[in-house]
């Protein structure tokens, strides 16, 4: 079932030709009903099920407000384990191919930390990890998050499952200033509630049953 245009979305031309280049024509149900809230700049907790095209809902959102000119850290993606992150960072580089000179970093637990210290000294404009690794690098002080504008948090249940929690929170911490908040998830339990109490402001919610 065909949910609109992405050419009905304000977004750089860029994004839109590559998007069209990737057959990406109709947005999804939830890419609908996400974009319009997020490139307003509104906090949006949305839940929808595997396979309903969140990543695109907040990579377009992150990827529409980057200034590519300013090689710091805009953006910051929290996903659960390596795997995830790592789907997450490719697809935000093929939906970025057409913004030359973008960097994106994935920093996660269960890889030696020395060389994402070497990658960070060199910059990134979007950073995708696990918490854990994240935050170990805050403490480090290699990674700065002064001028993140857009912090997402993906499969959040996920997470929370998995003991991040207080990771989380801390990291919220070392962030300042204006930024917009996304937070995705399969389920939504109580402590997915009172997590979103704490990290967002006066969200949007969605949610979205179907895949399409
Ligand atoms: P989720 O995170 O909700 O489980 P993904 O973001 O991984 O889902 O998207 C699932 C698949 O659908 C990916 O392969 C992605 O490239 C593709 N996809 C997402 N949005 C669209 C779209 N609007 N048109 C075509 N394919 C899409
Ligand atoms: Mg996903």
């Amino acid at each position: 079932m065909s949910q609109g245009a992405f050419s009905s979305l304000k977004l750089k031309p860029e994004l839109l030709e590559n998007l069209t280049s990737l057959g990406y024509t109709a947005m999804t149900a939830i890419q609908a009903q996400s974009l319009p809230p997020i490139l307003n700049n509104q906090d949006v907790i949305a839940q929808g099920k595997t396979g309903s095209g969140k990543t695109a809902a907040f990579s377009l959102g992150l990827l529409e407000r980057l200034n590519v000119k300013r090689f710091r850290v805009q953006a910051l993606v929290l996903c659960p384990t390596r795997e995830l992150a790592d789907q997450v960072a490719n697809e935000i580089r093929k939906l970025a191919r057409t913004i030359h000179n973008i960097k994106v970093l994935t920093l996660c637990g269960g890889m030696p930390i020395g060389p994402q210290i070497g990658s960070l000294e060199h910059g990134a404009h979007i950073v995708v990890g696990t918490p854990g690794r994240i935050e170990e690098h805050l403490r480090k002080a290699t990674l700065n998050l002064e001028d993140v504008n857009t912090f997402v948090l993906d499969e959040a249940d996920r997470m929370l499952d998995m003991g991040f929690q207080p990771a989380v929170d801390a990291i919220v911490d070392y962030m300042e200033g204006e930024r917009q908040t996304l937070l995705f998830s399969a389920t939504f339990p109580k402590q997915i509630e009172s997590m979103a109490k704490r990290i967002l402001v006066n969200p949007v919610r969605i949610k979205v049953e179907s895949t399409h």
